[in-house]
Protein backbone atom coordinates (compact mmCIF):
# COMPACT_ATOMS: atom_id res chain seq x y z
CA UNK A 1 0.00 0.00 0.00
CA UNK A 2 3.03 2.39 0.49
CA UNK A 3 5.09 1.26 -1.88
CA UNK A 4 7.22 4.07 -3.35
CA UNK A 5 7.07 4.11 -6.96
CA UNK A 6 9.23 6.53 -8.55
CA UNK A 7 9.37 7.07 -12.12
CA UNK A 8 12.10 9.54 -13.48
CA UNK A 9 10.07 11.10 -16.59
CA UNK A 10 10.88 13.75 -18.32
CA UNK A 11 8.07 16.15 -19.88
CA UNK A 12 8.60 14.95 -23.06
CA UNK A 13 8.77 11.63 -22.60
CA UNK A 14 5.41 12.08 -20.62
CA UNK A 15 3.99 13.46 -23.57
CA UNK A 16 4.61 10.82 -25.70
CA UNK A 17 3.73 8.01 -23.17
CA UNK A 18 0.35 10.01 -22.19
CA UNK A 19 -1.33 8.71 -19.44
CA UNK A 20 1.55 5.99 -17.57
CA UNK A 21 0.39 2.71 -16.26
CA UNK A 22 1.75 2.89 -12.66
CA UNK A 23 0.01 -0.10 -11.13
CA UNK A 24 -3.22 1.77 -9.67
CA UNK A 25 -5.40 -0.80 -7.77
CA UNK A 26 -8.30 1.61 -6.78
CA UNK A 27 -6.79 2.41 -3.34
CA UNK A 28 -3.22 3.75 -2.69
CA UNK A 29 -0.09 4.70 -4.45
CA UNK A 30 2.00 7.43 -5.09
CA UNK A 31 4.95 8.32 -7.76
CA UNK A 32 7.27 11.29 -8.51
CA UNK A 33 7.78 13.17 -11.43
CA UNK A 34 11.00 15.03 -11.42
CA UNK A 35 9.77 18.37 -13.97
CA UNK A 36 13.43 18.96 -14.29
CA UNK A 37 15.28 20.58 -16.08
CA UNK A 38 16.56 23.49 -17.66
CA UNK A 39 13.36 25.50 -17.21
CA UNK A 40 11.75 25.03 -13.48
CA UNK A 41 13.86 22.69 -11.64
CA UNK A 42 10.73 21.36 -9.68
CA UNK A 43 9.53 18.04 -9.06
CA UNK A 44 6.51 16.64 -8.39
CA UNK A 45 4.59 13.98 -6.15
CA UNK A 46 1.75 12.48 -5.85
CA UNK A 47 -0.02 10.17 -3.49
CA UNK A 48 -3.37 8.79 -2.79
CA UNK A 49 -4.52 8.85 0.72
CA UNK A 50 -7.61 7.01 2.48
CA UNK A 51 -9.11 9.08 4.93
CA UNK A 52 -11.52 7.27 7.41
CA UNK A 53 -14.82 9.20 8.84
CA UNK A 54 -15.71 9.29 12.40
CA UNK A 55 -19.58 8.35 11.30
CA UNK A 56 -20.76 7.43 8.37
CA UNK A 57 -21.50 10.50 6.58
CA UNK A 58 -24.98 10.90 4.77
CA UNK A 59 -26.03 13.24 3.05
CA UNK A 60 -29.45 13.45 0.47
CA UNK A 61 -26.72 12.09 -2.43
CA UNK A 62 -25.08 9.20 -0.77
CA UNK A 63 -23.43 7.77 2.08
CA UNK A 64 -19.84 6.89 2.90
CA UNK A 65 -17.00 5.48 4.94
CA UNK A 66 -14.22 6.98 3.91
CA UNK A 67 -12.76 9.48 0.85
CA UNK A 68 -9.57 8.67 -1.37
CA UNK A 69 -7.78 12.22 -1.45
CA UNK A 70 -4.90 12.80 -3.68
CA UNK A 71 -2.04 14.75 -1.68
CA UNK A 72 0.43 16.37 -4.16
CA UNK A 73 4.12 18.24 -3.31
CA UNK A 74 5.57 20.33 -5.24
CA UNK A 75 9.75 20.95 -4.31
CA UNK A 76 12.05 23.44 -5.69
CA UNK A 77 14.89 25.06 -4.04
CA UNK A 78 14.94 22.76 -1.20
CA UNK A 79 11.00 23.84 -0.76
CA UNK A 80 8.18 22.09 -0.45
CA UNK A 81 4.76 23.24 -1.47
CA UNK A 82 1.66 21.06 -0.14
CA UNK A 83 -1.84 20.21 -2.19
CA UNK A 84 -4.66 18.12 -1.82
CA UNK A 85 -8.01 17.10 -3.99
CA UNK A 86 -10.50 15.62 -3.19
CA UNK A 87 -12.93 14.14 -5.66
CA UNK A 88 -16.39 14.37 -6.00
CA UNK A 89 -18.68 11.87 -7.98
CA UNK A 90 -21.16 15.09 -8.02
CA UNK A 91 -18.82 16.81 -10.67
CA UNK A 92 -17.67 13.24 -11.83
CA UNK A 93 -14.26 12.86 -10.15
CA UNK A 94 -12.94 9.78 -8.80
CA UNK A 95 -9.28 9.20 -7.41
CA UNK A 96 -8.05 7.70 -10.70
CA UNK A 97 -9.77 10.73 -12.84
CA UNK A 98 -7.82 13.12 -9.99
CA UNK A 99 -4.45 11.22 -10.88
CA UNK A 100 -4.65 11.71 -14.69
CA UNK A 101 -5.36 15.18 -14.53
CA UNK A 102 -2.77 15.50 -12.24
CA UNK A 103 -0.30 13.56 -14.57
CA UNK A 104 -1.76 15.90 -17.41
CA UNK A 105 -0.60 19.16 -15.76
CA UNK A 106 3.29 17.99 -15.54
CA UNK A 107 3.91 19.41 -18.79
CA UNK A 108 3.00 22.86 -17.76
CA UNK A 109 5.50 22.64 -14.85
CA UNK A 110 8.08 22.92 -17.84
CA UNK A 111 6.74 25.27 -19.62
CA UNK A 112 6.31 28.21 -16.48
CA UNK A 113 7.96 29.23 -13.92
CA UNK A 114 6.73 28.66 -10.28
CA UNK A 115 6.67 32.58 -10.03
CA UNK A 116 4.26 33.10 -13.53
CA UNK A 117 1.72 31.69 -10.78
CA UNK A 118 -0.87 33.49 -12.07
CA UNK A 119 0.22 32.38 -16.04
CA UNK A 120 0.55 28.77 -14.56
CA UNK A 121 -2.99 28.56 -13.06
CA UNK A 122 -4.92 29.41 -15.65
CA UNK A 123 -2.73 26.94 -17.55
CA UNK A 124 -4.07 24.49 -15.22
CA UNK A 125 -7.51 25.65 -15.20
CA UNK A 126 -7.66 25.62 -18.66
CA UNK A 127 -6.49 21.69 -18.84
CA UNK A 128 -9.92 19.81 -20.08
CA UNK A 129 -13.36 20.87 -18.55
CA UNK A 130 -14.23 19.67 -14.80
CA UNK A 131 -11.89 17.53 -13.00
CA UNK A 132 -10.89 20.74 -10.45
CA UNK A 133 -10.32 18.59 -7.19
CA UNK A 134 -7.17 17.81 -9.22
CA UNK A 135 -6.69 21.27 -10.40
CA UNK A 136 -7.08 22.39 -6.88
CA UNK A 137 -4.48 20.01 -5.52
CA UNK A 138 -2.08 21.65 -8.15
CA UNK A 139 -2.75 25.96 -7.48
CA UNK A 140 -2.84 24.82 -3.36
CA UNK A 141 0.36 23.36 -3.27
CA UNK A 142 1.99 26.54 -5.94
CA UNK A 143 0.97 29.43 -3.97
CA UNK A 144 2.05 27.22 -0.59
CA UNK A 145 5.27 26.86 -1.99
CA UNK A 146 4.89 30.29 -3.06
CA UNK A 147 4.31 31.72 0.39
CA UNK A 148 6.87 29.79 1.91
CA UNK A 149 9.85 30.76 -0.50
CA UNK A 150 8.55 34.31 0.70
CA UNK A 151 8.87 32.81 4.57
CA UNK A 152 5.67 34.08 4.98
CA UNK A 153 2.02 32.53 6.06
CA UNK A 154 -0.44 33.15 2.85
CA UNK A 155 -2.45 34.88 4.61
CA UNK A 156 0.00 37.63 4.58
CA UNK A 157 1.31 37.38 1.69
CA UNK A 158 -2.28 38.14 0.06
CA UNK A 159 -2.60 41.13 2.41
CA UNK A 160 -5.12 39.51 4.68
CA UNK A 161 -6.31 39.75 8.62
CA UNK A 162 -6.23 36.72 10.56
CA UNK A 163 -8.23 37.74 13.22
CA UNK A 164 -10.73 38.25 10.79
CA UNK A 165 -11.84 34.47 10.65
CA UNK A 166 -15.10 34.05 11.30
CA UNK A 167 -16.73 31.66 13.36
CA UNK A 168 -16.95 28.48 11.36
CA UNK A 169 -19.80 26.02 11.58
CA UNK A 170 -19.68 21.89 12.62
CA UNK A 171 -21.49 19.95 10.00
CA UNK A 172 -24.31 17.19 11.56
CA UNK A 173 -24.45 14.39 8.67
CA UNK A 174 -28.10 12.99 7.98
CA UNK A 175 -28.75 9.97 10.64
CA UNK A 176 -31.13 8.34 13.37
CA UNK A 177 -32.56 10.72 15.85
CA UNK A 178 -30.27 8.87 18.17
CA UNK A 179 -26.79 9.41 17.05
CA UNK A 180 -27.94 12.73 15.65
CA UNK A 181 -28.42 13.86 19.51
CA UNK A 182 -25.00 12.17 19.95
CA UNK A 183 -23.39 14.52 16.71
CA UNK A 184 -24.62 17.42 18.52
CA UNK A 185 -23.47 16.63 21.55
CA UNK A 186 -19.81 16.28 20.22
CA UNK A 187 -20.08 19.16 18.65
CA UNK A 188 -20.77 21.08 22.19
CA UNK A 189 -17.12 23.28 20.95
CA UNK A 190 -18.81 25.05 18.26
CA UNK A 191 -21.21 27.64 18.55
CA UNK A 192 -22.95 27.44 15.36
CA UNK A 193 -24.14 23.82 13.82
CA UNK A 194 -24.64 22.97 9.92
CA UNK A 195 -27.79 20.50 9.72
CA UNK A 196 -27.91 18.03 6.51
CA UNK A 197 -31.45 17.33 5.29
CA UNK A 198 -33.22 16.52 2.22
CA UNK A 199 -33.94 12.70 2.55
CA UNK A 200 -37.80 12.66 3.36
CA UNK A 201 -36.92 12.34 6.95
CA UNK A 202 -35.79 16.45 7.79
CA UNK A 203 -38.42 17.23 11.11
CA UNK A 204 -37.04 14.15 12.64
CA UNK A 205 -33.36 15.55 12.30
CA UNK A 206 -34.29 19.20 13.32
CA UNK A 207 -36.31 17.94 15.80
CA UNK A 208 -33.30 15.58 17.41
CA UNK A 209 -31.31 18.72 17.22
CA UNK A 210 -33.45 21.03 18.69
CA UNK A 211 -34.57 18.34 21.61
CA UNK A 212 -30.57 19.24 22.47
CA UNK A 213 -29.32 22.17 21.26
CA UNK A 214 -30.65 25.74 21.16
CA UNK A 215 -27.91 27.15 19.08
CA UNK A 216 -28.29 29.33 15.46
CA UNK A 217 -28.45 26.42 12.67
CA UNK A 218 -27.47 26.63 9.22
CA UNK A 219 -29.73 23.95 6.67
CA UNK A 220 -28.19 22.24 3.88
CA UNK A 221 -30.65 20.41 1.48
CA UNK A 222 -27.50 19.46 -1.01
CA UNK A 223 -30.53 19.82 -3.52
CA UNK A 224 -32.58 17.06 -1.71
CA UNK A 225 -36.40 18.81 -2.38
CA UNK A 226 -37.52 18.16 -5.71
CA UNK A 227 -40.15 20.64 -6.26
CA UNK A 228 -40.42 24.00 -5.29
CA UNK A 229 -43.81 23.86 -2.76
CA UNK A 230 -42.26 21.47 -0.57
CA UNK A 231 -38.85 23.63 -0.35
CA UNK A 232 -40.85 26.47 0.36
CA UNK A 233 -42.83 24.67 2.87
CA UNK A 234 -39.60 23.00 4.16
CA UNK A 235 -37.92 26.41 4.61
CA UNK A 236 -41.01 28.34 6.48
CA UNK A 237 -40.99 25.83 8.74
CA UNK A 238 -37.19 26.24 9.35
CA UNK A 239 -37.13 29.78 9.12
CA UNK A 240 -38.96 29.10 12.26
CA UNK A 241 -36.66 26.75 13.80
CA UNK A 242 -33.83 29.29 14.15
CA UNK A 243 -32.31 28.65 11.25
CA UNK A 244 -30.03 31.40 9.77
CA UNK A 245 -29.99 30.37 5.65
CA UNK A 246 -31.14 27.36 3.71
CA UNK A 247 -27.89 25.86 1.62
CA UNK A 248 -29.34 24.89 -1.98
CA UNK A 249 -32.76 23.60 -1.16
CA UNK A 250 -33.30 21.90 -4.75
CA UNK A 251 -31.49 20.66 -7.72
CA UNK A 252 -29.11 23.17 -9.24
CA UNK A 253 -30.81 22.94 -12.67
CA UNK A 254 -34.25 24.07 -11.52
CA UNK A 255 -33.17 27.81 -11.42
CA UNK A 256 -36.05 29.42 -12.10
CA UNK A 257 -37.99 27.34 -9.01
CA UNK A 258 -35.59 28.51 -7.04
CA UNK A 259 -36.27 32.21 -8.30
CA UNK A 260 -39.66 31.64 -6.96
CA UNK A 261 -38.59 30.59 -3.73
CA UNK A 262 -36.82 33.41 -2.61
CA UNK A 263 -39.35 36.00 -3.49
CA UNK A 264 -41.37 33.76 -0.77
CA UNK A 265 -38.94 33.42 2.33
CA UNK A 266 -36.88 35.72 4.72
CA UNK A 267 -33.92 34.02 5.10
CA UNK A 268 -31.24 33.82 2.56
CA UNK A 269 -30.43 31.28 -0.16
CA UNK A 270 -27.20 30.03 -0.72
CA UNK A 271 -25.87 28.45 -4.09
CA UNK A 272 -23.22 25.62 -3.91
CA UNK A 273 -23.66 22.63 -6.65
CA UNK A 274 -24.76 26.11 -8.29
CA UNK A 275 -21.84 27.41 -8.60
CA UNK A 276 -18.34 26.16 -9.22
CA UNK A 277 -16.23 28.86 -10.79
CA UNK A 278 -16.41 32.87 -11.06
CA UNK A 279 -18.35 32.79 -14.38
CA UNK A 280 -20.97 30.77 -13.05
CA UNK A 281 -21.48 33.62 -10.51
CA UNK A 282 -23.54 36.69 -12.64
CA UNK A 283 -26.62 34.27 -13.97
CA UNK A 284 -27.23 33.17 -10.12
CA UNK A 285 -27.54 36.56 -8.90
CA UNK A 286 -31.03 36.97 -9.41
CA UNK A 287 -32.42 33.42 -7.37
CA UNK A 288 -30.00 33.30 -4.51
CA UNK A 289 -28.57 35.44 -1.94
CA UNK A 290 -25.11 33.97 -1.84
CA UNK A 291 -22.84 31.23 -3.05
CA UNK A 292 -20.70 28.69 -1.36
CA UNK A 293 -17.32 29.05 -2.53
CA UNK A 294 -15.45 25.48 -2.22
CA UNK A 295 -12.00 25.21 -3.26
CA UNK A 296 -12.20 21.83 -4.95
CA UNK A 297 -15.16 22.99 -7.25
CA UNK A 298 -13.42 26.61 -8.17
CA UNK A 299 -9.96 24.52 -8.51
CA UNK A 300 -8.32 26.16 -6.34
CA UNK A 301 -7.03 29.79 -4.29
CA UNK A 302 -6.65 32.00 -7.13
CA UNK A 303 -10.21 31.48 -8.67
CA UNK A 304 -11.37 31.25 -5.10
CA UNK A 305 -9.86 35.02 -5.12
CA UNK A 306 -11.79 36.22 -8.27
CA UNK A 307 -15.10 34.59 -7.30
CA UNK A 308 -14.99 36.70 -4.30
CA UNK A 309 -14.12 39.81 -6.26
CA UNK A 310 -17.21 38.84 -8.23
CA UNK A 311 -19.53 37.83 -5.92
CA UNK A 312 -19.06 41.07 -3.94
CA UNK A 313 -19.76 43.12 -7.27
CA UNK A 314 -23.08 41.43 -7.38
CA UNK A 315 -23.90 42.08 -3.98
CA UNK A 316 -24.25 38.42 -2.98
CA UNK A 317 -22.99 36.70 0.74
CA UNK A 318 -20.04 34.66 0.55
CA UNK A 319 -19.76 31.55 2.20
CA UNK A 320 -16.23 28.95 2.22
CA UNK A 321 -16.81 25.74 2.27
CA UNK A 322 -14.92 22.27 2.01
CA UNK A 323 -15.52 18.73 0.94
CA UNK A 324 -14.46 15.81 3.41
CA UNK A 325 -10.55 16.67 3.48
CA UNK A 326 -7.50 16.64 5.57
CA UNK A 327 -6.33 19.85 8.19
CA UNK A 328 -4.22 20.46 4.80
CA UNK A 329 -6.90 21.80 2.41
CA UNK A 330 -9.03 23.12 4.84
CA UNK A 331 -5.69 25.21 6.20
CA UNK A 332 -5.97 26.62 2.17
CA UNK A 333 -9.41 27.83 2.59
CA UNK A 334 -8.41 29.42 6.49
CA UNK A 335 -5.77 31.44 4.77
CA UNK A 336 -8.29 33.77 2.29
CA UNK A 337 -11.34 33.06 4.84
CA UNK A 338 -10.81 36.47 6.10
CA UNK A 339 -12.60 37.55 2.61
CA UNK A 340 -15.83 35.65 3.93
CA UNK A 341 -19.22 35.91 5.54
CA UNK A 342 -19.89 32.57 6.83
CA UNK A 343 -17.24 29.62 6.92
CA UNK A 344 -18.07 25.81 6.97
CA UNK A 345 -14.61 24.20 7.43
CA UNK A 346 -15.03 21.43 9.12
CA UNK A 347 -14.46 18.34 6.48
CA UNK A 348 -11.11 17.44 8.69
CA UNK A 349 -13.13 17.12 11.93
CA UNK A 350 -14.71 14.72 10.57
CA UNK A 351 -11.99 12.15 9.90
CA UNK A 352 -10.32 9.77 12.37
CA UNK A 353 -6.86 9.62 10.42
CA UNK A 354 -6.46 13.34 9.66
CA UNK A 355 -2.33 12.84 8.16
CA UNK A 356 -2.04 16.67 8.05
CA UNK A 357 -0.90 18.69 11.39
CA UNK A 358 -2.91 22.68 10.38
CA UNK A 359 -4.37 24.99 12.43
CA UNK A 360 -6.38 24.24 15.93
CA UNK A 361 -9.74 25.56 16.36
CA UNK A 362 -11.07 27.04 19.51
CA UNK A 363 -14.51 27.44 20.27
CA UNK A 364 -15.23 27.03 16.61
CA UNK A 365 -12.72 29.87 15.59
CA UNK A 366 -9.91 28.67 13.42
CA UNK A 367 -6.66 30.09 14.93
CA UNK A 368 -4.16 30.54 12.24
CA UNK A 369 -0.48 29.91 12.85
CA UNK A 370 2.16 32.30 11.75
CA UNK A 371 4.53 29.24 9.93
CA UNK A 372 5.08 30.26 6.14
CA UNK A 373 2.66 28.94 3.63
CA UNK A 374 -0.30 27.15 4.56
CA UNK A 375 1.11 26.47 7.95
CA UNK A 376 0.95 22.37 7.33
CA UNK A 377 2.86 19.81 8.64
CA UNK A 378 2.32 16.48 6.90
CA UNK A 379 2.31 13.33 8.53
CA UNK A 380 2.76 11.05 5.56
CA UNK A 381 5.53 10.89 3.65
CA UNK A 382 5.39 11.09 -0.85
MG1 LIG B 1 -23.56 22.28 0.48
Amino acid sequence: MNRKNFLKLTGKSLLLAGVPAFGFNGLAFNARRNMSHQNTGASLTYKVHKLLLKHTWTISRNSTDFKNNVFVKIKRDGIEGLGEAAPNIRYDETPESTVATIESAIPLFNKYDLWHFVDLGYAIKALGTGQTAAKAALDIAIMDWIAKKQNMPLYQYLGLNKEKVPLTTFSIGIDTPEVIRQKVKEAEPYPILKIKVGLGNDHEIIGAVRSVTDKPLRVDANEGWKNKEEALEKIKWLEKEGVEFIEQPMPAAMHDDIRWLRERVEIPIVADEAVKTAADIPRLADAYDGINIKLMKSAGLQEALRMIAMARSLGLKIMLGCMIESSLAIAAAAQISPLVDWLDLDGNLLISNDPMKGHPVVDGKIILNDKPGLGVISEIEF
